[in-house]
């Protein structure tokens, strides 16, 4: 007989991880996938990050750290903030998780009560529903377009907000959709936030190193809602550091004081050893966030020449991150005279058996029209993949 709690059987499993680890699996098998699934950059952690790293290990960096951080973790943290996004988060208003996935649950952990009621936008990141179900929370899912460039307005916001809504989950530059929201655009969002007493934005900017056009604005910039934004961020995407596992919050110091206790009886801080690299990673620039940054523009011309051949695929060009999410409506019914395709993820295992490319299918980013492509791999596979996808869709009919 297996226990399971009503907790852990309310998750979904991570259906981006999930198609990653089934793509190793066929890979394994000898199978020739390409894999377009998982948004992690290709490239390796920087030298003079990795050297740090290896440095802390033989300066014995091997006891308990601070719960919330080393120090100069969190002073290079602050001097970002303030450097990159004009933020002013004091260290102790600063804290250091596993990841920028860690860090948003902690932040629902703490501030979320059963029944409260928390707007995700849609199309969103997959992993942010499960974390307010985790977190006794009520999805509410505001859904933007494609027409409207898969952003929602601020007046969507004001039909769904009651009583009870504690937070806002934002993201921008977007994954999935890699659309980046204007000034203007957030600046209208922050009013709505502002004009509604005990609620806050939680604002995920991990993408915002990667940025084709214009600038990266930071929620809390909006000075009359800064006591109302919690800011994450981490190094996963923006220095190639996914498997070191560092992210971080800037936060009203109530909220990091809590993330502090609730992470002193749950992880008691995060390794030694990638704190000491994230501190050289911050405090340096050898031009590696430039370089793939222009790699990723390069590959989003690529990916989005090579999908508009592709009849039956509609885009909007992605101004940031490393995703596309073409509309896929026209496949759904479809069928190769064997298999009907009757949903997204159908499509995605149909690209997966026909074309041996793996792709993301939109339901779990509450996009049900659309699939998700990573291009966060070589322009070579890039343009196979987008060959052998093509091949594949044309037998759909
Ligand atoms: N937010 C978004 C939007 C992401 O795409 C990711 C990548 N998985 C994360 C947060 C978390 O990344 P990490 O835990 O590696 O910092
Ligand atoms: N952010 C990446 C993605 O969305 C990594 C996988 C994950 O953490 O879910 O694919």
């Amino acid at each position: 007989m297996e226990y399971l709690s009503d907790r852990i059987k309310l998750l979904s499993a991570s259906a981006t991880l999930a198609m990653a680890q089934k793509s190793r699996e066929l890979k394994a098998k000898g199978m020739d996938i390409i894999s377009l699934s998982l948004g992690e950059p290709d490239f390796n952690t920087p030298d003079y990050i990795k050297e740090a790293g290896k440095k802390a290990i033989d300066d014995n960096f091997s006891k308990y750290p601070p719960v919330s951080g080393y120090n100069d973790l969190r002073e290079a943290i602050s001097k970002k903030f303030r450097e990159e996004n004009g933020l002013n988060y004091t260290p102790d208003q600063i804290v250091v998780s596993v990841g920028g996935k860690h860090s948003l649950i902690n932040v629902m952990l703490c501030m979320i009560n059963p029944g409260d009621e928390v707007i995700i936008l849609a199309p969103y990141w997959v992993s942010y529903y499960d974390q307010v179900l985790l977190a006794g929370g009520k999805p509410v899912i505001v859904e933007a377009t494609l027409e409207n460039d898969f952003k929602v307005l601020p007046e969507q916001l004001e039909v769904v907000i009651t009583k009870k809504t504690r937070l806002i989950i934002f993201n921008s530059p977007s994954n999935p959709t890699g659309m980046v929201y204007t000034r203007e655009e957030m600046e209208a969002i922050a009013r709505v936030v502002s004009r509604h007493e005990g609620l806050y934005i939680m604002t995920d900017e991990i993408y915002e190193h990667i940025i084709f056009k214009g600038e990266h604005v930071s929620m809390a910039s909006f000075d009359f809602i800064y006591d109302r934004v919690i800011t994450v961020n981490g190094l996963s995407k923006s220095y190639a550091m996914t498997g070191w596992r560092i992210g971080y919050i800037g936060a009203p110091l109530w909220i990091a004081k809590a993330v502090d206790k609730l992470q002193g009886q749950f992880t008691s801080g995060v390794c030694t050893i990638a704190q000491k690299a994230a501190v050289a990673a911050l405090r340096q620039d050898d031009g590696s966030r430039k370089m793939m940054r222009d790699a990723f523009l390069r590959r989003r011309d690529l990916v989005c020449k090579l999908l508009k051949e592709i009849k039956g695929f509609k885009i909007r060009v992605p101004q940031g991150a490393f995703y596309v999410m073409p509309d896929i409506s026209h496949f759904l019914g479809k069928s190769d005279g064997e298999k009907k395709i009757n949903t997204s993820d159908e499509l995605a295992l149909y690209l997966l058996e026909k074309a041996q490319v793996a792709v993301v299918g939109g339901d779990s980013f509450g996009a049900p029209k659309c699939i998700r492509i990573s291009y966060a791999t070589s322009d070579d596979l890039l343009v196979e993949a987008m060959k052998r996808m093509k091949k594949a869709l044309e037998l759909l009919r």
